[in-house]
């Protein structure tokens, strides 16, 4: 197995870098095949803001395609907001109408059995086309610490299904178990990352933004991740996805060619070591709490419709922390960073 490190430092050269290197995946493809393209189209931001895949990045996998005579579509489910208003401010639909290529939102479940979870709605057209190309972003996760190649596939889980699947799992444990079903299940062919420019903090949306000169490569969405972890001096075993990945032998044998190395600032949640089982409700419960600010909150309720435990009221600008299950997808889809992460005293 091999994993590719691509040092790249800005947007203007990423294009043609990437192309370059993807010719040395060209015999994955065959003249015919539909691939579908699965960005990071988390919410409607610009590009420069380095929470959705660059659409630098989406130029060259279309070009490369188009150039090797495949059937192309680029698809996503975002986590909040209209899909169109999403592609326009992300860039991403500019480069499809410049190839010719058709956007569309990942609205269509068909349930499909886990190793650990059953009956997880996914898109239908990720079965049903040939290949799926997986372009994730590097950011920091206040849930599951870093999103990589991995978690980016949780985005063929169509809409609301997503905030569902926190309760029902629980745990971060739990999640990532979830998280790495479905990477199982989509399947990418290639997988991504744009670490051109990419977010450190408390991503994945509001975090602090990094150039960190890295895009990556490797038909191994899991091996991929857990080099990117060793290459910014990370322990894989805290990233709940690598480390549930090392648990079910997923990691393979690989080789890394490149020479990049960088360091990442990760989130105020991240926990210190891998917390044993016996421990994982009290580890909980001192775990950080979301917040929302009074004055930068525009009462928009985006957080309020996501949250999973219908554990926030907006009209009294409240948390019922009881019901919270520290899931942070409120923190995630605020758009106006409103929403802090702080420790409480019980
Ligand atoms: S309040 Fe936020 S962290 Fe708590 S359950 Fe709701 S979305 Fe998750
Ligand atoms: S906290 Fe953020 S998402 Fe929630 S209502 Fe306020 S601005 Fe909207």
């Amino acid at each position: 197995m091999k994993v590719s490190l691509l040092r790249c430092d800005s947007y203007e050269e990423a294009t043609q870098i990437l192309k370059n290197a993807l010719i040395n995946f060209a015999d994955l493809f065959r003249p015919g095949d539909t691939v579908l393209v699965k960005p990071n189209m988390l919410s409607a931001r610009r590009p420069e803001e380095a929470v959705t895949t660059h659409p630098a990045i989406v130029r060259a996998v279309l070009s490369f395609l188009k150039e090797i005579k495949c059937s192309v579509v680029v698809a996503d489910s975002p986590a909040s907001g209209n899909f169109q208003r999403i592609a326009e401010k992300t860039g991403i639909k500019d480069v499809c109408e410049e190839f010719n290529v058709p956007v569309f939102e990942l609205d269509q479940p068909v349930p499909m059995n886990g190793e650990v979870y059953k009956k997880i709605n996914i898109d239908k057209r990720i079965f049903e086309v040939d290949k799926i190309v997986n372009v994730a972003k590097l950011k920091t996760h206040s849930q599951m610490v870093l999103t990589l190649a991995v978690k980016n596939t949780f985005g063929c889980v169509p809409g609301l299904e997503k905030s569902g699947w926190h309760m029902r799992c629980g745990t971060n444990e739990n999640f990532a178990a979830l998280l790495v079903d479905i990477h199982k299940l989509v399947k990418p062919t290639l997988n991504i990352v744009d670490g051109v420019v990419g977010m450190e903090g408390n991503g994945p949306a509001n975090g602090k933004i990094k150039r960190f000169g890295v895009i990556a490569l490797s038909t191994d969405g899991f091996t991929l991740d857990f080099v990117l972890c060793k290459r910014m001096n990370v322990e894989p075993l805290i990233i709940y996805t690598v480390r549930e990945s090392l648990e079910r032998g997923l990691i393979v044998d690989h080789d890394v060619e490149g020479e990049w190395t960088s360091r990442i600032e990760l989130p105020i949640t991240t926990p210190v070591l891998p917390v044993p089982e016996a421990l994982r409700s009290l580890a909980r419960r001192l775990a950080r709490s979301p917040r929302i600010s009074r004055t930068k909150c525009v009462r928009c309720r985006i957080c309020e419709e996501r949250c999973p435990a219908k554990a926030i009221n907006i009209d009294k600008m409240k948390i019922d922390y009881e019901k919270c299950i520290k899931c942070y997808v409120c923190h995630e889809v605020c758009p106006q960073g409103a929403i802090s992460l702080v420790r409480r005293i019980f």
